[in-house]
């Protein structure tokens, strides 16, 4: 993954990467060696307050904080779903993904972070895939809902909240509203 070193928000980026890779690597240790999930359900919790504990500045957008508390919280129904039904790990493995994709376009500088930008044209492509298709079995049926359901928590646009992220997401919802 390539880690941006724009010197305009250095700590926060540098944090977000690690954080990222962090999550990665649970993501990719949960397919490979479901039945070290205890360990691995450690680490979300640690990674949960590492994100809650990302210090915010006072200039901040309105969103930043909600969309890091929305993080946290799913990441730790998700240590918590983890340890009661490890049997569901792949599910989770592929929830945490999700979570990747949406600490990725947490940013200081909406307009001035490649990185960020480049996971919200991602996220967009998101929004166009969660049907699930004639050809799913209800497994993978399930699993589609089960991570539309975190899609929706996540990806969120906060009323008011004047960052580019939040003005695009309400833009966007208008137009679907309209279309469907
Ligand atoms: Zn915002």
């Amino acid at each position: 993954m390539a880690s941006p070193t724009r010197r305009t928000t250095p700590p926060f980026t540098q944090e977000r990467d690690r954080l990222l890779t962090q999550l990665n690597e649970q993501s990719i240790a949960l397919r490979r060696s479901p039945e070290q999930y205890l360990e691995i359900a450690d680490v979300l919790d640690e990674l949960a307050q590492q994100i809650s504990s990302i210090k915010i500045e006072n200039n901040q957008s309105r969103c930043f904080s909600i969309k890091c508390n929305a993080l946290t919280s799913t990441l730790l129904c998700h240590s918590e779903l983890l340890k009661c039904h490890p049997s569901r790990s792949v599910e989770i493995a592929a929830s945490i993904d999700l979570m990747q994709l949406q600490l990725g376009r947490l940013t200081m500088k909406v307009d001035d972070d490649d990185f960020a930008q480049k996971m919200d044209a991602l996220s967009n492509r998101m929004e166009t895939s969660w049907t699930p298709t004639d050809e799913m079995d209800v497994k993978e049926i399930r699993l589609k809902e089960h991570l539309h359901k975190i899609w929706r928590e996540l990806n969120l646009s906060v009323p008011g909240c004047e960052c580019g992220q939040c003005q695009d997401q309400d833009g966007e919802s208008l137009d679907s509203l309209k279309v469907s």
